[in-house]
């Protein structure tokens, strides 16, 4: 039979080992990550600890080692916390801890019971690990794939259970061992599941931020540096995925693309940095003035597509408009400069039929009827 020493020795070195590999995403950046380390490290020396009790003093090797995996749990869920930018909740992790430290004295000093300092710091580390699985499962990112976040809930739930059932064993005395160094199955079982939790909680945290790494990479790819708008690639591939939609759901969709008036005037009169200013200024009204469902990017040097999910030409129209207005209306500033600018469109309804291609060919051309027209104004073709 493997000794309780030896189980925690290897559950510590585990730990450690989890530590240097989530040291490699330290210069991240990413919230969370740092109070994670912290986590690892406090832990693992608990761990460590409470391996060398028998040759600690108590208030060591019993009162700071169980203190130290304590607080190693209160940082994790900081961590999880901090990664989805959400509030630290210090009160309440502040009391769960001054309530350990107080029931692990009195269980040593005044009164001493192997069985209720169990229990205490059992029910104390299963609200915390539920706590991280019910944070994760309410703000995972849907937008992005369930695994790393599900495997996160499926540790701290498991983690969570395990001291649960560990609290209520002891309780009810169905296992009586007078202390850590007795081995019984049911201990080593518990044993096994405080191995498993730091390790795995660590492993789920560096899954979770690597996804975060790749939606930042994603997202990067994925916008137009100068403007902020989807870049050309992106809006293209989202046309298509729109109209997908659209075809399956059997809704309309309007599509508009528009082209900066006398764009090359400014960047020749004024300089090709309030060009750039222009374009920047363009992006943001954007997506500042139309509802968040539109979708709006650069597909060239000024000219950008707007494509209107679950709308008929109507409201895309009076949408349209509605920008066209607040752009003409705003002068955009560069330094001592100011311009005042327009643009043309042209916007469709697509056909419930025609590609993405089809559909924008039609809107190119009904752009150029309104820039033969005069432009600053917005030409429909039904
Ligand atoms: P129209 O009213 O017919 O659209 O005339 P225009 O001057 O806007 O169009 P034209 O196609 O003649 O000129 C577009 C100019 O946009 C030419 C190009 O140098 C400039 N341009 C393209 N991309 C950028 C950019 O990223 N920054 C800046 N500053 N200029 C750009
Ligand atoms: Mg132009
Ligand atoms: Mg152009």
């Amino acid at each position: 039979m493997v000794g309780v020493t030896t189980l925690f020795i290897v559950m510590g070195a585990a730990s450690l080992l989890m530590l240097g590999v989530l040291g490699s995403l330290a210069r991240s950046g990413i919230p969370g990550v740092h109070a994670c380390i912290l986590a690892a490290f406090t832990t693992a020396t608990g761990i460590l600890l409470i391996a060398a009790q028998p040759l600690l003093p108590p208030i060591v090797g019993v009162i700071i080692a169980n203190m130290l995996m304590g607080v190693g749990m209160v940082l994790y869920l900081a961590a999880v916390r901090q990664f989805f930018d959400l509030r630290v909740p210090k009160a309440a992790s502040a009391v769960a801890l001054a309530v350990q430290l107080a029931g692990l004295a009195v269980f040593w000093y005044v009164w001493r019971d192997f069985t209720a300092r169990v229990v205490l710091v059992s029910v104390i580390y299963s609200m915390l690990a539920a706590a991280v699985g019910i944070t994760v499962l309410r703000h995972r990112p849907y937008s992005r794939p369930a695994y790393p976040y599900m495997f996160t809930v499926g540790v701290a739930m498991f983690v969570a259970v395990g001291y649960a059932v560990r609290a209520v064993v002891y309780l009810l005395r169905i296992d009586a061992v007078g202390s850590l160094a007795e081995t019984s199955p049911v201990q080593i079982a518990f044993l096994i599941v405080g191995i498993m939790a730091l390790p795995g909680l660590t492993l789920a945290m560096i899954l979770m931020l690597h996804d975060r790494m790749l939606a930042e990479r994603e997202t990067e790819v994925n916008t137009d540096y100068l403007t902020g708008v989807l870049s050309r690639k992106a809006w293209w591939l989202m046309a298509e995925k729109v109209l997908a939609l659209a075809a399956h759901n059997d809704r309309p969709v309007s599509l508009l693309i528009l082209d900066i008036d006398h764009f090359k005037q400014i960047n020749d009169t004024y300089g090709h940095l309030l060009g750039d200013a222009v374009l920047q200024h363009f992006g943001a009204l954007a997506v500042a003035t139309l509802p968040d469902e539109n979708i709006v990017g650069r597909i060239g040097g000024e000219e950008f597509a707007v494509l209107f999910p679950d709308t008929r030409i109507d409201a895309a129209l009076l949408a349209s408009e509605g920008l066209s207005r607040v752009v003409r209306g705003s002068a955009c500033s560069h330094g001592e400069w100011s311009v005042r600018y327009a643009f043309s469109g042209g916007l469709v309804e697509w056909d419930g039929q025609e590609s993405a291609q089809a559909m924008a060919q039609r809107a190119d051309r009904a752009l150029y009827a309104a820039k033969d027209g005069g432009r600053d104004r917005i030409v429909t073709s039904r």
